[in-house]
């Protein structure tokens, strides 16, 4: 079948590639519909490697998917032909201790979609366990159902926080984690947000996406904005999500006493951050790695209209136009969010 290939020397091709899969009792086979282009799969092409995972044999990228179950296991009984999906990108291994443990994203044999050496679905179909499979509303699009994948990146973040209903949070860096967890932040209770970047387009965007004051920081002062907002107090969460080691450097600054501060961005320098800025606090530190069990949550959320992810999606190319895609992608303009491709039906 044709698909979006990464291949070792970093050229991307639409050609024919099938990886060999099989349908088990308990998997569904789905036609991929809509696909999320991530900044990871523009890093792998720009960078041929993620830390320890490098592309040294042919990959189909993308893994931030929807699209409609065409075949279904002996076993499966929670999902039927024509159903439209979404999917979790990440199979673990149900037996590791990780898996047992509930913490399943931390299972070191998961097989993540588009992380070599694992295939990712920038192509016609493909098989995937039922039970990381979820069924969307009629009234949540293929293009939203792209997008519960980053979104789910907010949610476990959010619940990381254990926002309080009225909590303020501030969200550093308004990239596309940034918005979608800002989103999640309000849709689990939080009153209002501080979003702060130094890219103005990323910051309007931001601010019309519900009860967000945008600060770029580039040219206004974050603590007098802070301590306006919270009579003085500081804000009760937290979400680090640019990943720079200069935001890091002075991140329990705007901090509520006995706040909690959530590292979502994965910096790509050495960061160390103010221990002692921390303690005297008695900072709560928390840290997420990908998602576990908010697949669903997410869905409901979309659902029920409680988080829009619509004014996210900026940018839509056909499948054919895939490799224009990624080339956008490596050049985005700042007044675009997330550019997802539309596969043929
Ligand atoms: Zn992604």
């Amino acid at each position: 079948m044709e698909a979006l290939v990464l291949e070792p020397d970093l050229k991307l091709n639409i050609r024919d590639l099938d990886p060999a899969e099989s349908l088990g009792p308990r998997d569904v086979r789905i036609k991929l519909h809509t696909v999320g282009v991530c900044g990871s799969d523009v890093h792998y092409y720009t960078h041929g490697r993620i830390g320890p995972f490098v592309v040294n044999d042919p990959m189909i990228l993308g893994h931030e998917a929807a699209g409609t179950v065409v075949e279904v296991g002996g076993e499966v009984d929670t999902l039927t032909v024509g159903d439209r999906v979404c999917m979790e990108p990440g199979i673990p291994d149900a037996n590791s201790k990780a898996s047992r443990l509930g913490m399943y994203n931390l299972d070191p044999a998961v097989k993540f979609w588009a992380t070599p050496p694992i295939h990712g679905v920038l192509r016609g179909e493909v098989i995937h366990p039922a039970d990381y499979t979820f069924k969307l509303p009629d009234n949540v699009s293929f293009a939203e159902g792209a997008m519960v994948e980053p979104v789910a990146v907010g949610m476990h973040a959010a619940n990381k926080a254990q926002i309080k209903p009225g909590d303020i949070a501030l969200v550093t860096g308004a990239g596309p984690i940034g918005m979608v967890t800002a989103l999640a932040a309000l849709a689990g209770g939080c009153s209002e947000v501080i979003m702060t970047d130094v890219v103005q387009p990323k910051l309007d965007l931001a601010a019309k996406l519900g009860p967000i004051t945008a600060i770029n920081v580039a040219e206004a002062d974050l603590m007098t904005v802070v301590k306006e907002k919270t009579d003085g107090w500081g804000v009760d969460k937290i979400f680090e999500c640019s990943g720079s080691p200069k935001v890091a450097a002075t991140i329990f600054e705007p901090l509520c006493p006995g706040g909690t501060v959530v590292w979502v961005g994965m910096p790509v320098d050495d960061t160390p951050f103010d221990v002692v800025g921390a303690q005297v606090k008695e900072a709560r530190i928390e840290t997420i790695f990908r998602y576990a069990h908010v697949y669903d949550r997410a869905i409901k959320l979309m659902g029920s209209g409680k988080l829009d992810v619509k004014p996210l999606i900026t940018d839509t190319f056909a499948f054919a136009d895939s490799i224009e895609a990624f080339d956008f992608c490596v050049k985005m303009p700042p007044t675009s969010v997330k550019a997802q491709i539309e596969m043929p039906q």
